[in-house]
């Protein structure tokens, strides 16, 4: 399999692949180590993965570098998400053992009763992951799964293959065994390949199209399956801020990682009454950004980490002209080597336009004009995701008021764009099922065992 650095568009590795063979014998491998995985001590299981995250403190550097030329994304942002994986991994290395303890819920001496859960390792869960921040959401899955007990087959996106293979050389050399994390290798006919295995659970996170198909296989097998997808999120802005710095603000929650995050920004409501405003401070911001090498420290705007993006980027730019948006800047491709896409900003956009309803998952957003707070609400929750929604005003009730309407996993008050490693990260509809991070997303790893026991 080539790896493409998709800002130039040059070749900068090549591996193999695991055909379906392949595949098979690294299930049984994982099948016949999990077992003694489970059996070693939960202290000794967070000290490999304290040991995993020095591993990332020391090789950092590195691991930004090869996060940058294999998906694009600017030096500076790839060094932000290996500091922000430190903290979601201290906090599975501090509540850990709290979350997975044995409860004890009910006792009756009259009856010498005693009623108690344990947290059971699922067994061998296969984690198909996705390229945009493939730290974050790989290790939202392994590091709780492997400190449960669990082994772990864990297949990187084919865009962020280097990174995984980094990602399971540090977990080995952090005392993880081989046959507890192993890493297989390929794009999507991998990722079918091995959620066909026997496991015992399928944690994915990727789009909406492939995680129906997941569901659909995994659904006659009683499997637990878990699905972290795509979003259409949207905030609202109301006429009581500040504008440059809420539209600075939001233009960031948009345009970061060229819009190639789950949670961007992908739809912005305004107040009518500071719409033009808010859209004049927003274009000023965007017009700032520098897009470039994404190995240059100054770049904002890097590249986009899959060439088909960029059809969807055109069309969607197309119907909204067709259907008389206004284009205030950018809109195109840019020509030469790698996928390069304009940082693009419309208005006088609708619901009827695929900008407004579809994932765009790039440097590319639109903003509606609403009367009310009302008309907010219905059109935030005009779609079939449900992932993160915002809304920025300075009066908590009405904030509250609003987000308490919203159909979403996650809603933020004068903010956007955020995941926090103490909080669920969940959607609902399309966005998907089940959830990862908090204490349920240790616990997401396991199955509750309830003991009655009676000592008579
Ligand atoms: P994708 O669905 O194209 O691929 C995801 C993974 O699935 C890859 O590893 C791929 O090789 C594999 N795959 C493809 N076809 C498969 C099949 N038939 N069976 C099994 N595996 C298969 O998604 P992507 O382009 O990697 O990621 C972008 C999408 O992920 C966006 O929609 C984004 O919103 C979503 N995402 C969601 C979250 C979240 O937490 N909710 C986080 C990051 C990304």
């Amino acid at each position: 399999m080539k790896i493409t650095n998709p800002a130039t568009g040059a070749v900068i590795a090549n591996v193999a692949a695991d055909n379906a063979a392949a595949v098979r014998r690294k299930y049984e491998a994982a099948r016949a180590g999990q077992s003694a995985w489970a059996k070693v001590p939960i202290r000794k299981r967070l000290d490999a993965i304290a040991k995993f995250r020095q591993r990332i403190v020391d090789k950092r550097e590195t691991l930004a570098r090869t996060l940058t030329q294999e998906v694009g994304k600017p030096i500076r942002q790839s060094r932000n998400e290996l500091n922000g994986l430190l903290g979601r991994i201290d906090f599975f290395l501090a509540e850990s053992l709290r979350a997975l303890r044995e409860e004890k819920v009910y006792a009756d001496p009259k009856q010498q009763l005693d009623e108690r859960i344990t947290h059971e390792p699922l067994g061998v869960i296969a984690n198909v992951s996705a390229w945009n921040y493939p730290y974050f959401v790989g290790s939202n899955v392994f590091v709780p799964a492997l400190v449960a007990g669990n082994a772990v087959l864990y297949k990187p996106s084919e865009f962020a293959t280097l990174t995984g293979l980094h990602i399971a050389e540090m977990l080995h050399e952090a005392g993880v065994p081989r046959d507890a994390f192993v890493p297989v290798v390929g794009d999507g006919a991998a990722g079918a390949a091995l959620t066909r295995q026997p496991v015992d659970g399928v944690f994915f996170t990727g789009s909406y199209a492939t995680g129906a198909k997941i569901a659909a296989a995994a659904g006659r097998r009683m499997i637990k399956v878990q699905l972290e997808l795509g979003g259409k999120d949207p905030v609202y802005v109301c006429e009581d801020v500040d504008i440059k710095a809420t539209a600075a603000g939001i233009a960031d929650g948009a345009f970061y990682n060229a819009g190639q995050s789950c949670c961007s920004v992908e739809r912005i409501y305004v107040h009518e009454s500071v719409h033009d405003a808010f859209v004049a401070a927003f274009v000023a911001e965007v017009k700032g950004y520098k897009m470039g090498d994404p190995m240059d420290e100054a770049t904002y705007i890097g590249a986009i980490a899959r060439r088909p993006q960029l059809d969807v980027l055109k069309r969607q730019v197309a119907d909204a002209k067709k259907k008389g948006a206004t284009l205030l800047t950018g809109g195109s491709v840019v020509r030469g080597k790698g996928n390069w896409f304009e940082p693009t900003v419309f208005t006088d956009v609708d619901h009827s336009m695929a900008l407004m309803k579809d994932e765009s998952f790039g440097p590319i957003i639109g903003i509606e004009a609403v009367a009310d707070d009302e008309a907010a609400v219905d059109l935030m929750n005009d779609t079939e995701y449900g992932l993160t929604a915002g809304v920025y005003t300075h009066d908590a009730k009405r904030a509250r008021k609003i987000l308490a309407q919203v159909r979403a996993g996650s809603v933020y008050w004068n903010c956007c764009d955020r995941v926090s490693p103490r909080l669920p990260w969940s959607g609902v509809g399309h966005s998907g099922i089940g959830l990862t991070l908090s204490t349920y997303g240790i616990q997401t790893f396991t199955r509750p065992k309830a003991w009655h026991l009676r000592n008579v």
